[in-house]
């Protein structure tokens, strides 16, 4: 059993088209929108936690990139840069999920990657840059 965090970018084209309901039903995972940035006439994106058995899961996100689908691990999606942040706090209070938190004793900021559903907020927000968005391709 597996568990993924992915980012889906897809065309205009295929927001309209079942497709969690194919990977639920075709390849028996398990899926949960985490966020999803759907308009009929842009691209489209969703952040989504995957489970299942491991052959499953590849073979959907095969079938996804076949679809022309572009899949990204959210894990390489948005990261921390510790050695620029200046540890300002600015993140912490826009951060939806808590994944940008202030830890305590320390009161310094810390990046919780398991929280963060890549929705970018702290990459504006952030005045020191530390805050960066990965836009490679990759499972
Ligand atoms: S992208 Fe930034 S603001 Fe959004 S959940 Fe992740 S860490 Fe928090
Ligand atoms: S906003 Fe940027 S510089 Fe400020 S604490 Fe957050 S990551 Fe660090």
């Amino acid at each position: 059993m597996i568990k993924h965090k992915l980012v889906l970018r897809f065309p205009a084209s295929l927001v309209e088209q079942p497709l969690i309901y194919r990977l639920v039903k075709d390849y028996d995972l398990m899926v949960n929108i985490l966020r999803a940035d759907i308009n009929p006439r842009k691209e489209g994106r969703l952040v989504m936690e995957v489970s299942g058995r491991e052959e499953k899961y590849q073979q959907a996100l095969q079938w996804l990139r076949d679809q022309g689908l572009r899949i990204t691990n959210l894990q390489q999606q948005v990261i921390w840069r510790s050695d620029r942040c200046t540890q300002c706090g600015a993140c912490s209070v826009i951060c939806p999920t808590g994944a940008l938190a202030i830890s305590r004793p320390s009161m310094a900021i810390r990046f919780y990657e398991d929280k963060c559903v890549a929705c970018e907020h702290c990459i504006k927000a952030c005045p020191a840059r530390a805050m960066e968005i990965y836009l490679n391709n990759g499972e």
